[in-house]
């Protein structure tokens, strides 16, 4: 085929396939060059006070059929790469919401179109894995789903209830072990500046203690976006939830970094939205990711 009319064609593919997205598109940080599947739209819960990603979008499941006309779709748009396909994301707030046998068809249809795959990862929500058997997942690892990002966001009980993300810190435990226990790889998400300034503290305290009993390849620490379309912002307005400053931010990320006792694990802060982007392996370089936070720390009081 020639060039122009491949460019033209893959060009009106991709328009296709991520249209129902708007052109916003929102993946896990440590999948964001994988190939992404659209499986859902918004989020099935979409309650998080915080939240603005979903608002006014009505939850919707992708068909099948309209899944392998991507995937087709996608295999042409793909058929040059150099390196042959082996990451895929599922797109959407909370794909693993889908049945467990939806998930596993899912999947063969992208090894089908793409044989190589080594893995498939999405976001999830924390009960949405609660609500799965051990069996369950042990059938989606077999299946290739071996790299969920978990919202978990906070280790304190009292910021979750605030921010309405609908599950306890009990519940953030015992997803992770669930997942541990049929060896299927996660990071999980941590949210700098989610209990405000009043439980800055009690944000990096109790979420250190919940992380120091899981083992996740990756933390992903990143500041809190205020969507402009959040209900949380009433309450910024209103006096009753107040911002961290960038310097109140760094400090609740040091006293989170100082009380971590992870082993094999990467603490990634490099979001364009984190005051600085720091990342390193845990244990061996928390020493000098705290060293640079507390260069910031004093730059940052400078500034006051
Ligand atoms: S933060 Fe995640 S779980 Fe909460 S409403 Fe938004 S997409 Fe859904």
């Amino acid at each position: 085929m020639a060039n122009r009319e491949f460019i033209k064609r893959a060009k009106k593919y991709l328009e296709e396939i991520y249209k129902p997205y708007n052109n916003k598109i929102y993946v896990p940080m440590p999948e964001t060059r994988n190939l992404f599947l659209p499986v859902t739209i918004g989020c099935s819960y979409n309650k998080c006070l915080y939240c603005g990603l979903n608002k006014n979008i009505r939850f919707e499941k992708i068909s099948l059929e309209e899944i392998e006309e991507n995937l087709k779709k996608l295999q042409f748009i793909t058929q040059y790469n150099r390196r042959k396909v082996e990451k895929f994301n599922l797109l959407g707030g909370n794909p693993l919401v889908l049945e467990t046998e939806y998930l596993v068809e899912i999947s063969r249809l992208i090894r089908k179109y793409f044989p190589k795959v080594k893995y498939i990862s999405s976001f999830s929500r924390v009960d949405d894995i609660l609500r799965k058997s051990h069996e369950e997942l042990v059938l989606l690892k077999e299946s290739k789903f071996n790299r969920l990002s978990l919202g978990i966001e906070s280790g304190s009980d009292k910021i979750l209830e605030f921010q309405r993300k609908g599950v306890t810190s009990k519940d953030n435990l015992a997803a992770m072990r669930k997942l541990e226990k049929v060896k299927l790889d996660y990071s999980a998400y941590i949210i700098l500046g989610f209990g405000g300034v009043e439980y800055s503290r009690e944000n990096a305290i109790e979420t250190a203690r919940l992380l120091n009993k899981v083992h996740p390849f990756e933390l992903v620490v990143v500041n809190l976006v205020y969507f402009p379309n959040a209900p949380l912002l009433e309450k910024v307005r209103t006096g009753e939830f107040k911002r961290l400053s960038p310097l109140q931010s760094l400090e609740e990320e040091y006293l989170l970094l100082y009380k971590l006792e992870m082993e094999n694990v990467v603490f990634n802060a490099t979001h364009k939205n984190n005051t600085i982007a720091i990342k390193g392996k845990l244990p061996e370089h928390k020493n000098i990711m705290l060293k640079e936070i507390e260069k910031n720390i004093k730059k940052y009081s400078l500034k006051l």
